[in-house]
């Protein structure tokens, strides 16, 4: 008899504002397929931002979850309760030598990339960081944050070297040739309902900043690390995230951590064709209430 090993889902919502139907979107479809499989559904509150999370929005998770009637494991893991953990993480990778210190400011790397007509974007859009600290000597990633650094960069070019090549992850979704010309393609070829294997190519963010002064770790190393130490074997997303799993998948491979299967599902767009916002109060699940909307309701809206 083949025992299968039980698969576990997550949702990991940021405590920064409401949850709208795009989140409803997101867990329900975790709750479902955890449902079917006989899986295990996880909370992850991603507070890491100490500076933008909010008791109140957090409250409101739990609360909005309970009316759609999503069944969770508790206690929910709080990430600002597991910094440590974070910051062994970045120990691991200061220690193989891929970490740098760095004294950007925002305005220095628009000045250094400004003037270059087409300069290289990451895929949110920002211009790639222009590696202007990555030569100065390095000490100790935390010691140099500490004394007057800003952020923690790691060395990408190190970093891929080291991680070696062939990094792919296997994808669920039903990818549209829209989310990366050529890779969605060959994913969807390369089997049935769109599942495939895709290549990851992490390059593409530069030398990501993985830890600030003000915020210890960044939701790059903090997810990867959550995702491994409790056991996350599925992912389940917005494809707003689907770029950053080539950079989670090279972090996972420099921490020795198993690499989930991923699901980017569509995103829950509102009348303009436009995604949804926290800061857009309609959609907010506790507004829908107010307004006599349902469960049910919800999952008709969001066709579930
Ligand atoms: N905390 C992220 C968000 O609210 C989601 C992270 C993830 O699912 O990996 O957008």
């Amino acid at each position: 008899m083949i025992i299968e090993k039980q698969r576990v889902f997550r949702f990991a919502p940021s405590p920064n504002g409401y949850l709208h139907l795009g989140h409803a979107y997101s867990v329900l479809l975790n709750f479902d397929l955890a449902r079917q499989c006989g899986g295990r559904l996880l909370l992850r509150i991603e507070d890491i931002d100490t500076g933008r999370a909010r008791p109140e929005f957090e409250a409101a998770i739990y609360e909005d979850l309970g009316w759609l009637g999503i069944e969770w494991e508790r206690p929910a893991r709080r990430q600002s309760d597991h910094f440590d953990d974070y910051a062994h993480a970045l120990e691991r990778l200061d220690a193989m030598g891929l970490l740098y210190a760095c004294d950007c400011r925002r305005s220095d790397i628009a000045r250094a990339t400004e003037g270059t007509p087409d300069w290289p974007r990451d895929p949110d859009s920002s211009p790639l960081y222009p590696g202007t600290c990555r030569a100065k000597p390095r000490r100790a990633a935390r010691e140099a944050l500490a004394a007057g650094g800003v952020a923690l960069r790691l060395d990408m070019d190190e970093a891929s070297a080291r991680a070696g090549q062939g990094l792919k992850w296997r994808e669920f979704g039903a990818l549209r040739p829209s989310i990366r010309a050529g890779v969605a393609d060959e994913a969807i070829r390369s089997s049935r309902e769109g599942r495939g294997l895709v290549p990851a190519d992490p390059a593409r963010w530069g030398d990501v900043v993985l830890a600030r002064k003000d915020t210890p770790a960044s939701y790059h190393i903090a997810v990867v690390v959550d995702d491994a130490l409790q056991g996350v074997t599925d992912v389940v997303r917005g494809r707003d995230l689907f770029e950053a799993t080539s950079l989670h998948r090279l972090l996972q491979r420099l921490l020795d951590l198993p690499a989930p299967d991923y699901r980017h599902h569509d995103l829950i767009l509102d009348e303009k064709g436009q995604k949804l916002a926290k800061s857009m109060a309609p959609t907010a699940l506790r507004a829908l209430r107010a307004d006599g909307w349902t469960p049910a309701d919800v999952r008709r809206r969001i066709g579930l």
